[in-house]
């Protein structure tokens, strides 16, 4: 599926044919991203929104066309509601920090999951250091499926966020995020869902879904690094404090008294990654081009089918089988550190993640110290996993 888009991966390493499955951490990026990139910067740079000139309006223009095309593709009801930031780290950052400042006082409660990212865990232990307030933790099962049956009784009156993630970066587990949100909603508590490793793999609605805030990166979505999205409601936009101070996201300033920018400006503070941006737009066109659907399929019978072949070998255990799944496979063989088996696989050409892949709690709940994962992505094919399961043999017989 359009893999000569993504010349990156013509290459060899180690004289062996690249394979690319490390794709959870961060996707490839096709030549019209690339392009639009280095045409950004060689025919319209210049900084946004101040400028009178024809190279600031052009680049100015071309800004506010991707938070357009961001609106389209999550359904989102207003352009405003879609602010630019860094990635989804700095966006669930400033959902955490400004609802935070604005809402959450001592005794209140946050509830999370035990699948987050660490990116979705720290920065609710910062605010309820800071604010005194408590964490709570949804569990989930050993096969990786979130226990949804429990929320009912981890929700207060108490509770004033839930924030978790759509889906697992590690289990690979697609969270029924419609239906936590409506439960949270019956017990009035605002949703933030984590959307790293779901835009880029299933069709997102935000009205649809209901929730509050969708934070996601660009990088994991076949975008440059250095921009990500934190789509809020616009009832929560208006209301919340801005996260941080600085040029753009002011309406006047004296010494006296500063107020702010109109949305979604004043969540924007500073020079944002005006290339970035207009990258991601292409990668959002691109997506578009394959189809979501398309992408959502082919991904599946790479799921399926690497799964069942992976099975095959010996002392072969896959941490993460829940029903719903993304293409994402974390296993271990045997008693081979992830590490090694990783190492091993690099020098056959295979780019796989080994470690806790920023989920500790994961980690401790099966006792592990961490995996190998394999995640795939719309240019993988089944030629490569065969790759894959070979050379994840022959490791496994060097290290046991
Ligand atoms: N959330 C999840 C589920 C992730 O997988 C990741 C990155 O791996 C993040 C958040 C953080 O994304 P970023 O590093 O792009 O900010």
């Amino acid at each position: 599926m359009n893999r000569e888009d993504f010349l990156i991966l013509g290459q060899e390493v180690y004289k062996k044919p690249l394979v690319y499955f490390d794709n959870a951490a961060t996707t490839q990026k096709p030549e019209m991203v690339i392009s639009a990139l280095a045409d950004y910067y060689r025919t319209i740079n210049s900084n946004i929104h101040r400028g009178v000139h024809y190279l600031s309006q052009k680049a100015t223009e071309e800004f506010e066309v991707a938070r357009k095309a961001v609106r389209d593709f999550i359904h989102a009801a207003h352009d405003y509601e879609i602010v630019f930031t860094r990635g989804a780290t700095e966006s669930i950052n400033l959902v955490a920090s400004s609802f935070g400042r604005t809402y959450i006082h001592e005794g209140d409660e946050i509830v999370i999951s035990e699948m987050e990212h660490h990116s979705n865990i720290v920065p609710w232990q910062f605010l309820c250091e800071d604010r005194g307030a408590k964490l709570k933790v949804i569990p989930f099962s050993d096969n990786g499926t979130l226990c949804v049956e429990k929320l009912e009784e981890l929700l207060t009156p108490k509770t004033k966020i839930l924030a978790v993630t759509h889906v697992s970066n590690t289990l690979g587990t697609i969270n029924p995020v419609k239906e936590i949100i409506r439960i949270a909603h019956a017990h009035n508590v605002p949703v933030m869902i984590d959307g790293a490793q779901a835009v880029a793999h299933c069709p997102v609605d935000v009205q649809d879904l209901d929730c509050d805030f969708y934070c996601f990166s660009g990088h994991k979505m076949y975008a440059p690094m250095g921009v990500g999205i934190m789509y809020g409601k616009e009832r929560w936009l208006n209301e919340m404090k801005p996260y941080q101070g600085g040029g753009e996201m002011i309406s006047t300033v004296t010494f006296e008294k500063t107020t702010y920018n109109e949305l979604p400006y004043k969540f924007e503070a500073g020079t944002p990654a005006v290339g970035d941006v207009i990258g991601l737009r292409k990668a959002i066109e691109y997506m578009q081009g394959v189809g979501i659907q398309n992408i959502a399929k082919h991904e599946n019978e790479l799921l399926q089918y690497g799964t069942q072949e992976l099975k095959k070998i010996e002392g072969m255990r896959i941490i993460g089988e829940a029903q719903n799944k993304a293409a994402v496979i974390s296993f271990l063989v045997g008693n081979a550190h992830p590490y090694d088996m990783g190492v091993l696989l690099d020098h056959q050409g295979i780019a796989v993640r080994t470690g806790h892949h920023c989920t500790q709690p994961i980690m401790d709940h099966f006792h592990i110290p961490g995996t190998v994962r394999a995640s795939f992505a719309l240019y993988n094919t089944k030629e490569e996993i065969d790759i894959l399961v070979k050379a994840v043999q022959k490791a496994a017989q060097m290290l046991m």
